[in-house]
């Protein structure tokens, strides 16, 4: 005879728990419905079609990336300025190179110019093997914070040249360049996996470039597909710009 109302007691206050979680996960983050219009109109609406990358780009915070006074932008169509004048990419960029990158679970990933961290977090979202590589010390420790704070703390992150790879934690199965060189960096390629993905824009500083996608099949690089951009200048090593 007890039991019954103690067991609608319990029912009730499982549906009530039930019914508050929506609107208290909205609470917790108010950029939700900035994030899901960013992947409908920015990611989807231009091709973007890979479920897991568009998944990952809704899930991460980008507003947790940028300067706070930033933040209300964030999920703008273009970069925004991260300090040291750097710019986190465009979210249709990031999206655009991640879906390149073809990652699945378990993949060894290395990242050039980590930047804010932001699209080491949405790599970190396909494979928890993330490695990534800034050449500014106070960018990679203001990102690695970053990543450790929301969560992402299986990224590995230093500062150094990237220019050089990261020939410890080689070879790998996707590299991305998110600063513009002037030609491929020959450690790169050295650095990847048969099959691998290596993504990078090429081209003179300050003018367009050409994000390009090589793939190594049998020991050479294979330019598979690419579309103009405009990134930050990657630091080259003195003589390697004409
Ligand atoms: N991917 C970043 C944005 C990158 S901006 C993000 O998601 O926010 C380009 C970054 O490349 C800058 O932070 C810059 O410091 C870095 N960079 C430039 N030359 C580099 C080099 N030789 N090695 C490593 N990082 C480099």
């Amino acid at each position: 005879m007890i039991i019954k109302p103690l067991g609608l007691a319990a029912c009730t206050l499982l549906v009530i728990v039930m019914g508050l979680r929506p609107a208290a996960a909205q609470d917790a983050d108010p950029y939700q419905p900035l994030r899901e219009s960013m992947v409908t109109w920015q990611l989807k609406a231009r091709g973007i079609s890979d479920s897991r990358v568009l998944a990952a780009m809704e899930r991460v915070p980008r507003h947790r990336f940028v300067p706070e006074r930033l933040a209300s932008l964030a999920y703008g169509d273009h970069p925004l300025p991260i300090g040291s004048e750097q710019t986190i990419s465009q979210p249709y960029i990031v999206a655009l190179m991640t879906e390149w990158a073809q990652i699945k679970p378990g993949d060894k990933v290395l990242e050039v110019g980590t930047g804010s961290g932001y699209q080491a977090a949405v790599l970190a979202e396909l494979t928890d093997r993330v490695w990534t590589i800034d050449i500014r010390p106070e960018l990679a420790a203001k990102a690695a914070g970053t990543l450790k704070t929301l969560g992402y703390s299986q990224v590995q992150v230093k500062s150094g040249d990237g220019y050089l790879g990261w020939p410890e934690a080689a070879p790998f199965d996707a590299i991305l360049v998110t600063a513009a060189a002037s030609r491929m960096p020959p450690a790169l390629p050295q650095q990847l996996r048969e099959g691998g993905r290596l993504i990078i824009p090429l081209g003179p500083e300050g003018r367009v470039q050409t994000l390009t996608r090589f793939r190594k099949v049998q020991g050479k690089m294979q330019e598979e597909k690419n579309v103009p951009v405009s990134f930050v200048p990657l630091v080259e090593p003195p003589g390697t710009r004409d």
